[in-house]
């Protein structure tokens, strides 16, 4: 599964994925399947977060949900009836890390009650690791899930199509060429998206690492102290900030604040120190790099810095294809 959220289901570079086979296209938010289909992307579209209260619009909207809740799946139930769909649902099972999940000894009480929903359809299982509780897949979770997987086979004789491992942290796991099981699936965002595994954040060999680019215009470029002078209050956040005396240096002020992005996920191509930031300026020491006013500053983002600048309003999206040729 290609996992959309990170780009708001961005239609372009959903399509992109669907190019590079993935067989879903799963994202966290209604708003975001309803773009892509809007937009006329056909695929298997999953919904990794299931709110009770929008059931109709989850089972108009996704072919597949993501469970953990009865009182969810009853929703869901009663709304794929009243609209004559089947709508299939992937349980997800609590493995350690604490975030969204069944716990393995509940999940066979949990499926008897499923089964009996008109209208739901059980295709598959699935567990999420190392989002909260950092905790890495590994063998040992790993086969536990083929466990579950199979122990449901015996109990209840469905056939599970879907065995969902994990998302891109799993991909330590998956490259040690450790027997992989039952699991025939992963649900990616982050290593598709930036080309990194997420437990140490190293880059997947082969894939790109700066399909992303935040450009920011240099809109003050001036020789100042790097000590405040008057006295020092609470900054703009709430901090007392602490400075160190390098003399005096050329500081940049890029068109970029925290409205935008995260500005601790941003690293300037150019290595310029970011100083620090505000809701719509962000600092930087220039002293190398000599920019002047209306000059560009390139970024790579990481995940977070991505997400957020997806969603500033403020930033202005052009998507390019590998050739660098601008797209619509
Ligand atoms: C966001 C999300 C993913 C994708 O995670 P990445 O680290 O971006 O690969 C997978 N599964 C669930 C349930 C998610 O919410």
């Amino acid at each position: 599964m290609g996992v959309s959220k990170a780009v708001l289901g961005e239609p372009s570079i959903v399509a992109a994925m669907i190019e590079g086979k993935v067989s879903f296209i799963a994202d966290s938010r209604i708003e975001n399947l309803q773009k892509m289909k809007n937009a006329g992307i056909s695929t298997n579209f999953v919904l990794l977060r299931t709110p009770k209260s929008r059931a109709e619009s989850v089972v108009n909207n996704a072919d597949i949900s993501l469970n953990t809740e009865i009182e969810t799946l009853k929703e869901l139930s009663y709304y794929a009836k009243g609209h004559n769909i089947n709508h299939q649902v992937i349980l997800m099972v609590e493995l350690g890390d604490l975030r969204e999940g069944i716990l393995p000894r509940d999940l066979s009480q949990f499926i008897k009650i499923a089964l009996s929903l008109p209208h739901i359809q059980i295709v598959g299982i699935g567990c999420n690791l190392a989002c909260y509780g950092g905790v890495e897949p590994d063998d040992t979770n790993m086969r536990e899930l083929s466990m579950l997987a199979d122990s449901i086979k015996r109990e209840f004789n469905i056939n599970l199509e879907v065995i969902s491992g994990g998302n891109s942290a799993n991909y330590k796991w998956y490259n040690s060429g450790q027997d992989v099981g039952r699991i025939n699936n992963l649900r990616l965002g982050e290593s598709i998206l930036l080309g990194c595994e997420t437990l140490s954040r190293n880059p997947i060999p082969g894939l790109h690492t700066e399909a992303f680019q935040l450009i920011a215009e240099v809109i003050e470029s001036k020789n100042k102290p790097s000590l405040p002078f008057g006295k020092i209050g609470q900054d703009a956040f709430g901090n007392v900030q602490s400075f160190k005396d390098r003399g005096t240096r050329q500081r940049l002020i890029v068109a970029l604040g925290r409205q935008d992005v995260s500005p601790s996920g941003l690293r300037s191509k150019k290595n310029l120190e970011i100083l620090g930031s505000s809701s719509d300026h962000l600092i930087l020491d220039g002293e190398r790099n000599k920019l002047q006013v209306g000059d560009e500053v390139r970024f790579n983002l990481d995940y977070g810095a991505l997400l957020a600048a997806m969603t500033s309003p403020f930033v202005k999206k052009q998507f390019v294809d590998c050739n660098g040729n601008k797209l619509a």
